[in-house]
């Protein structure tokens, strides 16, 4: 059985103890146990943490590439085999371990605080190295809600409240009121966030934690999405709350710069810059379907039987066009929005043949998609310009 340091004193970086075990696990990885461990395992949602193993008779390093607990066992897994028996200096990957613990000492904040006014309690936690710390609530709460949440969290970051951690008996857990996911055999380790009328949260848990909220720094809410029932805040902490916050603010000042206008104003000169989008892209199309249908009109012979344009040609457009079509010409004609590279929208037929026929050997022919009534056919066409002239050469 190994000692866990890392629940009695999370702040200790480098350790000296000795390998107990080693051997190679199912992925052919190395792994060893250690009698004592700084290295918290992958468990409660959270990654293994990472270091490195100095063995003291020949000064090499190993790298603790992960850990994972069975039982009472934790075995480490590692960059290279080491020998059973052999002392080492264990180090941690600090930065690393305390952002987790930054986010973890966070997310039982807000939980907490949510818990403490809503009574709803996490059913699920992860927390992610890449994105975001998620926690599941199994309860629905409005996003201003959460947000108003988020401010007492804060409130009791700057209140600098202590973070302890204390093993209960069983006799004395029954009268404690905390939190916990699921039941716990055995001894329980409980968190507490802040002390007697000041205590915020207490909650079973298995991770290293900060010694005092104004460790964690912020906690900021990224997103709320409804969740199996309850909801999913995505939610960030310390180091990673403030690189999270730089990146935006980077995007909405380049947003503003590139708008030439205050950030504060960068939503309604956005509503605005698509109003006037689409209004001159209907204009534009409008000009576009006059421009096509007098050629049509004036057009020699079978010169413009195939119409094909290219762009975000509207449906009704598209539509306008193939009447043109249809009223200039007897046989088989057809408008064609797209590109070779992407296909085609279409609408084709004649007004003295029935369509539908023209959409069977088209589907047979070419794989078009698409149907229609006996005056018109539309659909979605993956062939080029050309494969498309020579089928209606060849009708
Ligand atoms: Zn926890």
């Amino acid at each position: 059985m190994t000692r866990r340091v890392y629940e009695t004193d999370s702040y200790i970086r480098e350790f000296d103890t000795v390998i107990t075990a080693t051997g190679t696990d199912d992925n052919g990885q190395p792994y060893a146990e250690l009698e004592e461990t700084v290295f918290f395992p992958e468990e409660g949602g959270q990654n293994a943490d990472t270091g490195t193993l100095m063995i003291r008779d020949t000064g090499k390093s190993v790298r603790v590439t992960g850990g994972h607990i069975n039982g009472d066992v934790i075995r480490y897994t590692l960059s290279e085999p080491v020998a059973r028996g052999a002392t080492v200096h264990c180090v941690l990957d600090w930065d690393i371990r305390y952002d987790r613990m930054q986010n973890h000492s966070g997310e039982h904040i807000l939980t907490g605080v949510i818990h403490n006014k809503y009574g709803f309690d996490n059913v699920g936690f992860h927390l992610s190295d890449t994105g975001a710390v998620t926690l599941d609530l199994n309860g629905v709460i409005s996003y201003e809600e959460v947000i108003e949440a988020e401010r007492t969290a804060n409130a009791v970051i700057y209140s600098d409240l202590p973070v302890s951690d204390s093993y209960p008996g069983k006799d004395e857990l029954k009268d404690i009121d905390y939190r916990s996911k699921k039941e716990i055999d055995g001894q329980v380790r409980l968190i507490t966030i802040g002390e007697g009328d000041m205590t915020v949260d207490v909650c079973a848990c298995c991770a290293p934690h900060v010694r005092r909220t104004g460790e964690i720094g912020i906690i900021k809410v990224i997103s709320v999405i409804n969740w199996k029932g309850g909801i999913r805040i995505s939610m960030l902490c310390g180091r990673r709350a403030l690189e999270f916050i730089n990146r935006e603010h980077d995007i909405l000042t380049e947003a503003a710069r590139g708008l030439s206008t205050e950030a504060s104003n960068v939503p309604s000169r956005i509503s605005a810059l698509i109003g006037e989008v689409s209004e001159l892209k209907g204009k534009l199309y409008e000009a576009l379907e006059a421009e096509v249908i007098n050629r049509i009109k004036s057009s020699a012979d079978d010169e413009m039987r195939l119409v094909f344009v290219s762009g975000d040609y509207p449906a009704v457009v598209v539509k306008d066009i193939y009447n043109a079509l249809a009223e200039r010409y007897d046989g088989y004609c057809g408008v064609f929005a797209g590109d070779d590279d992407t296909g085609y929208r279409y609408n084709a037929g004649s007004r003295g043949k029935d369509s539908r026929e023209l959409g069977a050997v088209l589907k047979e022919k070419l794989a078009a998609r698409g149907g229609g009534s006996a005056d018109m056919i539309q659909g979605r066409i993956e062939a080029d310009e050309e494969t498309i002239r020579r089928f209606f050469r060849e009708l």
